[in-house]
This record gives structure tokens, sequence and C-alpha cells, in this order.
């Protein structure tokens, strides 16, 4: 088909079929570059200029890593692919009986389309928690996170009420999946190694860290042995841990759990669930309780011969995984490459293949020296799965540039027990 002349967004005419490809993580980015020598016209839409590495933001929000490093421009890593073209807008809509997506920039005609938005913090229906916790899907979530930290320890030297002072060096993660466990343990960190320098007027001791979970144990994806592990090291930083245990309410100065306990904190880190990040347009029947949507095992939106759907936003229900796959980076990497493949046979006329998920292992870590690592066909903790962590982090980082800088930070934070950026970035809040 040809594409006629964009009635508002500016992109080349051209013969060929236009492949429009709404986000820049993991998913998106690996059926692009994939797609490198496909006789197709492909647009990237994404709000961001740059690809995320999300597993990382963590260590954003607790002074680790600059936002630098674990970001990428998305126009750098595509400079040499002749057939992409970027747009930075917002997806407001899709419209798929005129075969068009609406964005911030106008609309943008398709023939085939990729949704790979990946997915949203699930605050699960509590308004109160997504007003005043923080959430971590973003760098400048994370940035903001690091500055609310740094900005209550700022507030507790100038309290003299010894209440809300405790409150200001109270630190809540709620969710005890990999991202909170791995947050809690940084905080963890942080207080053990690095404020106590910085705020030799507080008594850093009472700065309290916990962490809730409603199931019955941390990691609850991971092994039994990953756990435990996990529980062990973050005991060693005296985290609180509190299991089976459902947040009720927050207000902004006290979160209150389900059996009525009360904990005055300002600060509320909210790891427990994420969702898909569905946009309108599609058949409400196409999406999950988590607003994921429905797919087919080639990737094939239920019921549109011509939308696909890959990573975090995509459920593909199989029978190990009755909904759909895990939300993980490997998943949206290898749903990505299987789909850009399947593209170009349809482009050839040729049958489809169907998704097979090659699990290659979940880890975790909790500090310096401390991971829990499941593989395949061994588990293992410590300091051997620390190391493995570093170097797969490592690795998986996008760009040269953010490897070489990551792992300068690391080995200096590594062998100076401290964590260099320890920046206010926001306006200071008025005192309440
Ligand atoms: C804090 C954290 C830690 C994590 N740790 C791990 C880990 O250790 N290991 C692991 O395997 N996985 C981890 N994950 C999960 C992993 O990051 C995701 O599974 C992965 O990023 C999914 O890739 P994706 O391409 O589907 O979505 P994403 O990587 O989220 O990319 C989605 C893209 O779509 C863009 N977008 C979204 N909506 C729109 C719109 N309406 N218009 C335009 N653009 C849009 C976004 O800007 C983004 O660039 C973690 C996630 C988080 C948040």
């Amino acid at each position: 088909m040809m594409i006629p002349l964009s009635l508002s967004v500016n992109i080349p005419t051209t013969n060929k079929p236009r492949l429009v490809v709404i986000g820049g993580g993991f998913a998106g980015m690996h059926l692009i570059k994939s797609l490198k020598q496909a006789e197709l016209q492909i647009v990237l839409i994404d709000k961001n200029n740059y690809h995320t590495f999300q597993p990382l933001l963590y260590q954003v929000a607790t002074a680790g890593l600059e936002p630098d490093s674990i970001a990428f421009p998305l126009r750098k890593i595509f400079k040499h692919q002749k057939n992409l073209f970027f747009r930075m807008a917002e997806v407001i809509k899709i419209d798929p009986a005129q075969k068009t997506v609406e964005t911030s920039i106008g609309k943008i005609p398709y023939d085939y389309l990729v949704l790979a938005m990946g997915s949203k913090t699930n605050y699960l229906g509590m308004e109160d928690v997504k007003k005043y916790a923080m959430s971590m899907k973003s760098l400048t979530e994370a940035l903001d996170l690091r500055s609310l930290m740094l900005q209550n320890f700022e507030a507790a030297i100038l309290a003299t009420d010894l209440k809300e002072r405790q409150s200001l060096m109270t630190f809540v993660v709620v969710g005890g999946g990999p991202t909170g466990v791995e947050m809690a343990g940084a905080l963890g960190e942080l207080k053990n190694h690095i404020l106590p320098a910085d705020y030799p007027e507080l008594d850093l001791d009472k700065m309290q860290i916990h962490i809730i979970d409603a199931a019955q144990r941390l990691l609850p994806t991971m092994s039994q042995e990953a756990s435990k592990g996990a529980m062990n090291f973050l005991q060693k930083f005296d985290v609180n841990i509190w299991l089976n245990t459902k947040v009720a309410l927050y207000d902004g100065f006290t979160l209150t759990l389900d059996g009525g306990k009360q904990i005055p904190t300002r600060s509320v880190i909210w790891a427990a669930g994420v969702m898909g990040a569905a946009i309108a347009g599609l058949n409400p029947e196409v999406l999950d309780k988590n607003n994921r949507i429905h797919v087919d095992e080639y990737s094939r939106v239920q019921g549109y011969e011509d939308i696909f759907a890959i990573g975090d936003v995509a459920a593909m229900q199989t029978k190990d995984h009755p909904h759909g796959f895990p939300m993980l980076a490997p998943v949206a990497i290898q749903q990505g490459t299987n789909l850009a493949r399947n593209l170009q046979h349809l482009l050839n006329n040729e049958s489809l293949n169907p998704f097979h998920f090659h699990y290659l292992g979940v880890m975790a870590t909790v500090g310096r020296n401390q991971a829990v690592v499941d593989l395949p066909f061994v588990k293992f903790q410590g300091i051997l799965g620390w190391f493995i962590w570093v170097f797969v982090h490592l690795m998986t980082l996008v760009g040269f540039r953010n490897r070489v800088v990551t792992f300068v930070n690391w080995v200096f934070s590594y062998l100076s027990y401290d964590k260099g950026i320890r920046l206010i970035v926001r306006p200071f809040p008025p005192r309440t």
C-alpha cells in the first residue's frame, strides 16, 4: 500500500509497507534492530527520546548511578538503521478501522502496528497511595525519589520534634519482589555507609527501613532458597520485614497496615505491582484484568490481523503461563526478536513461528557481595551471585559509554563505600 502524505505528522512517503512501533523499550528496540534489512518503513514512536534500563532505576534513586548511565538516546541506537524514522510523541489512541494511531503530534497511518508500551505502576485502586507514595517506573520518578529521600534528611536535621524527625527518617518499601528487595538493600547500604558521614548531627541508628508484602515470603516468584537468602541479607541491614501484610491507607504522614498497625513515615516507595500500559482504541475484550493485551502465540492481538503486542503489555497465555509471561526484560527481548522474524515471514508469504521462551534465570542483589541467583539448573547466593549480577547488568546495559561509566561508578563505590551522586534536584517543598 502506498502511504499518502501524512495529514499532520511529517514522515517521508514510501512505497514500502509502514510498520509503526509504539515504545522503544526492550521489546520495541530488539524488534526494530532485528528488522534492519527488512523492506519496511519503520516508524518508532516513544514519549521519551531515550531507552531506559529499568532494572537499575533503584540505583539512580539511591544515588548509586547517574540517570545518564542507564538511559540511551533512541536516535543514537538506530543511527545506522536507514529504514527507521523516530518521532517523539505520546500515543493517545489507536484507530484500527482507519489504520492510524493518534498521537500528541498528529495522526500516523500504519500497515502493521506493534504495541510495545510496557507497563505502568498499579496502585491496586488505592487513590491515597497513588497521591502520596513514590513509584519507580521512570528516570524522572527515580530522580524524584532520590531528591525526596535526601530532602527528608535535610528536614530531619531541622526538626525539633522527635516524632517528626523519626517519621522523616523512616522509609517503607511496599512490595517484596526483586525491585522492593533491591531498594530496601540499597537503603540499608546508605544507612550503614553513606548517611552517617553526611549527617553526623543525626543518630542514623534511628533510621528505620521497612519492607512489606502481602505474600508469605519475599521474592515470591523466585525459589525458597532465594527468599531465605534475601531475608537474611536484609536482616543484616536491620530491615523490618512484614509478610502476609497489606497496606490499607497512606495519608502522606502515616501508613496504616491492614491489621491496624500504623507507621509514621514521609517516604513510602511503592513497588507492589505493575499493570499493562495499554492504549484506548482496541476492542476492550482483548484486555485482561491487569490491562494487558491478549495475543496469540505469534504475538498477534486477538481479533486483529495487522496489530501485534510484545513485552510487558502483552498477555500471551500458554499452558505454563496461564496469565501470560512474567513482565521481565528477557521475555520482552525474545518476543521482539521472534516477532521480527515473523514479520519477515509475513512479507514473504511464509508461515509464522510460535513464540518459545528460553528461561535464562532470575536474580536480585541486596547490597555489596550479596545477591540471590536462580538459574535454570542451579541456584546460589552471596558473593558469586553478586559478581554474576554485576556482570549480567553491565553486559545488558545499552551503549559502551554507559557500561564504562557504570563500571567505574561501581568500582569506586565498592572500594570507597561511597555513592557519589547525592544531589537534590527538585525544589525544596514547604515544611508542613
Ligand atoms: C524498577 C524495575 C526493576 C526491574 N528489574 C528487572 C530485572 O531485574 N530483571 C528483569 O528481567 N526485568 C526487570 N524489570 C522489568 C523490565 O524492565 C520490563 O519487563 C521491560 O522493561 C519490559 O520491556 P518493554 O519493552 O515491554 O517495556 P518498557 O521497557 O517499559 O518500554 C516501554 C516504552 O514505551 C514507551 N511508551 C509507553 N507508553 C507510551 C505511549 N502511550 N506513547 C509513546 N510511548 C510510550 C515508554 O516511554 C518506553 O520507552 C524491572 C522493571 C522495573 C520498573
